[in-house]
């Protein structure tokens, strides 16, 4: 059975606009942050908004305090006023491309044109749209009404941005041979289009079609709509609690998309149970994914490719004792990793469900091992040297003290109270422990040159900085909904990807001295593979590539331990 994830599946860009910034001020804003009506029409995201004390208002009071959001739909103008007005401070989260309609209709309102809206009048955006047209404007949702309009002097013709190309494609024909004197503007949005055209021809090549979103959501109703008219089997569902496993019982062929108002999380569970369902069907192969998952929760996968970066990283400099040094590298790692994963359970519960319950399930054995890793770490260390042991204790202590708050009197009352609330710290100090960890740790215990160790160490900080910030980025709405600040939040996904892919090269130039100087061993450049196979996979991502988001850990994880399987053919 193939499952296809449908490339445009999830938040359009005004969507995922509006809820980054109501996110963003819950976040920073110490006043009470309301929404102008439900911001998005997804029960989901509406109980995350009110699990963050961010409420709605339906109606503008007289008098009222603190901050309101102005959803991607946008409203009528006097309604921002009277908001104003009442006391609120507006943080308007219209969608651009809403905008552009508005400042149509008020630009032609202001010369007397009629405004004709082609979309349904109870639709708040068309409300909104409404309220520009100085009392002028009228909405038609049928061929029958354009026809029984007066005939205006001068008019402008706009459509509700999601409406149906076809219909406004026969409107603007019937305008060009009926008032050609009307102004006709392309105001739907790119997309709505793209996605209902992509979710027609996945139809047209599957047996069955998923449609994840609320079911108020007019345009993810409309991709089911669209997917039945192909004639394939196509179901609504909200989660993937409603999942009708029957009906794919017999699908060979199944695709997955979601509507503009759908958050990631959601498409990636339900993804992930209809993965389950599949590989329940096929016994060797569901084991052999159950076992990648198993590696990936447990981190065990991650603690491998620590040692082996380690190993490679000692190889290439001639160092001794390279197994003590991986084993305790893998140790760090494992334990820093689980005890991250366990406080970061509120944050997985969006990112990574089953993760969430894999640590919640397993919190007290998961406690015990991460501290019995990090002690049996420590010990080794100890028997490398003193010195070696201080760091890794020093190190120990910083990582644990990372969610805390170590120095309450020094932070005072500011927002960052913990190591963690320093914007983008965690892809940074990460970053620095596996290139203390892995290449700093083994040089004090053997006779180095400083440039060669400082070489390594920038080659697998860069490394891992960047498999960190990648991940951070495929976690960016979990992330913003529990508060985190990590990179990707601070920079954006677009600028996060370009600092990483800038990092990769850096650090696959960095290797090619070693080629022709006797800086590293002879072959450390061929680690420069590594840093390339990242590349190639993120680049993969950006194009949309159908590798699902389990199996890019799984690949970039691994590439850490191949690091060392080169390192040993090496
Ligand atoms: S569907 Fe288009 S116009 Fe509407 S909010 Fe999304 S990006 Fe903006």
């Amino acid at each position: 059975m193939k499952i296809t994830i449908a490339k445009t599946a999830g938040f359009c860009m005004g969507v995922r606009r509006a809820v980054d910034m109501v996110l963003d001020a819950s976040n920073l804003a110490t006043e009470p942050i309301f929404t102008y009506g439900p911001l998005i029409h997804n029960p989901q995201v509406l109980e995350m908004l009110e699990n963050k004390n961010i409420f709605r208002i339906e109606t503008i009071p007289e008098k009222g305090k603190g901050i309101v959001l102005i959803r991607a739909h946008g409203v009528p103008p006097e309604d921002e006023t009277a908001l104003k007005k009442a006391g609120f401070t507006v943080m308007n989260a219209t969608c651009p491309r809403v905008v552009r309609v508005q400042v149509i209709i008020n630009r032609y309102a202001k010369k007397s044109h009629a405004t004709i809206i082609i979309g349904d009048k109870k639709h708040p955006e068309v409300v909104g749209l409404l309220g520009y047209a100085r009392g002028n404007g009228y909405t038609i949702t049928s061929m029958e009404q354009l026809e029984a309009l007066p005939a205006f002097d001068n008019a402008v013709v706009v459509a509700q941005t999601t409406q149906n190309t076809v219909f406004y494609e026969q409107i603007k024909e019937w305008c060009i041979k009926n008032a050609p004197h009307y102004k006709i503007f392309d105001t739907i949005c790119g997309s709505t289009e793209k996605r209902q055209s992509e979710v027609r021809s996945l139809a047209q090549n599957s047996d069955a079609v998923i449609v994840v979103g609320g079911k108020q959501s007019g345009n993810t109703r409309r991709l089911a709509q669209v997917a039945r008219e192909t004639g394939s089997l196509a179901t609504h569902i909200e989660d993937a609690s409603e999942i009708d496993y029957k009906m794919l019982a017999s699908a060979k062929r199944i695709a997955i998309t979601a509507g503009a108002s759908t958050p990631n999380w959601i498409i990636n569970d339900t993804c992930a149970k209809v993965a389950a369902n599949v590989q329940k069907q096929r016994p060797i192969m569901g084991v052999v994914v159950r076992a990648r998952d198993f590696l990936l929760k447990t981190n065990l996968l991650l603690a491998f490719g620590a040692g082996g970066l380690t190993y490679a990283c000692a190889v290439i400099q001639g160092f001794s004792q390279i197994f003590v040094h991986s084993a305790i590298a893998m140790l760090y790692v494992l334990s820093m990793q689980i005890l991250n994963n366990i406080i970061t359970i509120k944050s997985d519960t969006y990112n990574h469900p089953e993760r969430a319950a894999f640590y919640e399930k397993h919190k007290r054995f998961l406690q015990m091992l991460a501290l019995g890793c990090g002690a049996v770490g420590l010990y080794l260390a100890y028997t490398t040297g003193f010195v070696a042991f201080c760091v890794l204790l020093i190190m120990s202590l910083l990582g644990l003290s990372y969610n805390l708050n170590p120095f309450p009197f020094f932070l005072g009352n500011t927002k960052i109270r913990k190591i963690k609330d320093v914007p983008g710290s965690k892809t940074i100090l990460i970053a620095l422990a596996w290139g203390i960890v892995t290449s700093l740790l083994p040089a004090i215990v053997n006779p180095c040159s400083l440039l060669p160790v400082m070489v390594t160490f920038v080659f697998v900080t860069g490394l891992v900085f960047a498999r960190t910030a990648f991940f951070d980025v495929l976690a960016i709405q979990g992330d913003r909904i529990t508060g985190k600040e990590t990179l990707p939040i601070l920079l954006g996904a677009q600028k996060s990807f370009r600092l990483i892919q800038y990092v990769l090269l850096f650090d696959i130039f960095i290797l090619l001295p070693a080629y022709y100087t006797d800086l590293l061993g002879n072959n450390a450049f061929l680690l420069a593979f590594v840093p390339l196979f990242m590349l190639l996979l993120i680049r993969l991502h950006k194009k949309d590539s159908l590798l699902s988001g389990r199996q890019y850990e799984f690949l970039i994880e691994s590439s850490f331990l191949l690091a060392g399987v080169v390192a040993a053919i090496m």
